[in-house]
């Protein structure tokens, strides 16, 4: 799960906002093309606060924009988990991907 994917989900029970926790990570840049574009188009869409929020819950620290953009595009939590924040429904994210549907 990479960070847009995690701005733009909500709960599937109540469309409430989620909380992730990450246990792993890999940091896995395909490709640097379009990157600033990618980047002011999230920044519109969702704003700086939020993304930045969004990383400091994470405890994902960066030292400028170029590391913060490379994180926000790179970045994926293999192993996690998810909790609602207004409903309190928990998920899990196992081998990169948000487990929404109970198994
Ligand atoms: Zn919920």
């Amino acid at each position: 799960m990479r960070i847009p994917q995690m701005l733009l989900c909500c709960c599937p029970a109540c469309k409430g906002e989620l909380n992730v926790t990450c246990a792993e990570y890999k940091d896995e840049l395909l490709s640097k093309e379009f990157l600033a574009e990618k980047y002011q188009n999230l920044v519109q869409k969702f704003s700086l606060e939020e993304i930045q929020n969004l990383l400091n819950k994470l405890n994902w620290t960066f030292q400028n924009e170029t590391e913060l953009i490379e994180i926000v595009f790179g970045r994926v939590v293999y192993t996690g988990n998810i909790q609602c924040t207004k409903c309190n429904e928990e998920y899990p994210i196992k081998n990169r991907l948000p487990r929404f549907v109970k198994e």
